[in-house]
């Protein structure tokens, strides 16, 4: 093996938390080396306007958001990196992590930042038309299907909000509820119900996306009437939450049976000593960008003084 890389604190990850420990692990003179991962800015990168972060009253793109972020992360002096860890070593210290299947990095402390992704309903149809009308980001691709008929299903948050979105831009929006209440705020329900090319089809389950190269309909089925509809759209959005970033880590760090990483309360410490886990990967209450940031500062400082405390530091 050629001569590997030793870093004092390694971060896995590049949305709020990633780069908020970036810059506190930054500041405190740690050198990190921040890997960005598959979607460098992490979920905020598809979304539209975010006007919950203080600090922006007259809010912020998402995606721009995230470039401030990565450019006060590098003006600090973080090491921002392409690249994403695809195996750990944490059996001794220092630790070692693989990037992108070539080279390892050795490091004094880690810190994941690696986030969520978004959860599909397991349909094979939904599978093969994944980028030909089927997408789990309205706001990414809802533009190719302006003035078109299109589905959503979902009934959180985040499927109000993408379907509110999408009712700017398509004709009908056609949302589909598996029961007959949604789990969304009450404020996000009614700017729905509000909408008049919003659709709602409550007790629905997709059965199917119907279409040969490209998505044409739904199959849709209500299970209080128990009647099947087919439903012509262009497309079909997936907006039925996420899940963690954490398969990586199976078997060597602790975490819940929905895969979310185990941090110690009020820390960010994980099972291993000098691992530390923040942003989404370990939060499945708040999962905001501000609690995510918070999250990754908590992360710096306590590799920090983990590495203080080790006298690596
Ligand atoms: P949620 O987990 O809150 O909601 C997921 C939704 O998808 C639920 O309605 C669920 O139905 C439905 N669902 C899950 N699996 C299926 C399935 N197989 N078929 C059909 N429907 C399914 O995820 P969100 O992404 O919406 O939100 C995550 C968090 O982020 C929440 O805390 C939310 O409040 C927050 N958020 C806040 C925003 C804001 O404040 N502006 C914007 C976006 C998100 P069921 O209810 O039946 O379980």
């Amino acid at each position: 093996m050629s001569e590997i890389e030793k870093v004092h604190c390694l971060i896995i990850g590049s949305g709020p938390a990633g780069y908020t420990a970036a810059i506190y692990a930054s500041r405190a003179n740690l050198k990190p080396v921040l890997y960005q991962g598959l979607q460098p800015g992490g979920q905020l990168t598809i979304t539209t306007e975010v006007e919950n972060y203080p600090g922006y009253p007259n809010g912020i793109m998402g995606p721009q958001m995230m470039v401030d972020f990565e450019q006060q992360a590098q003006r600090m002096g973080a090491d921002i990196r392409w690249g994403m860890a695809t195996k750990v070593d944490f059996s001794k210290h220092p630790y070692k992590v693989e990037i992108d299947e070539e080279k390892w990095i050795q490091a004094d402390s880690v810190i994941i930042a690696t986030g969520a992704s978004a959860k599909w309903l397991g349909l094979e149809s939904e599978q093969r038309l994944n980028g030909y009308g089927v997408s789990a980001c309205a706001v990414c691709d809802g533009f190719f299907f302006k003035n078109q008929e299109v589905a959503i299903v979902g009934a959180g948050d985040t499927a109000c909000e993408e379907a509110l979105y999408l009712s700017k831009l398509c004709t009908n929006v056609h949302m589909l509820v598996r029961r007959s209440e949604m789990r969304a705020s009450k404020v996000m329900q009614e700017r729905v119900l509000k909408t008049p090319n919003i659709k709602v089809y409550w007790n629905s389950e997709t059965l199917e996306v119907l279409g040969d190269k490209k998505v044409d309909s739904i199959k849709i089925l209500n299970h209080a009437t128990k009647e099947e509809i087919v439903v012509p759209v262009k497309a079909f959005f997936v907006a039925i939450g996420h899940q963690p970033n954490s398969a990586l880590f199976n078997g060597i760090l602790d975490m819940d049976d929905q895969g979310y990483l185990i941090t110690k309360p009020g820390s960010s410490k994980t099972n291993i000593e000098g691992v530390f886990a923040c942003g989404d990967v370990q939060d499945k209450i708040y999962r905001q960008a501000v609690t995510a940031a918070g999250s990754g500062c908590m992360a710096a400082l306590d590799a920090e003084r983990y590495l203080g405390e080790k006298g690596l530091h």
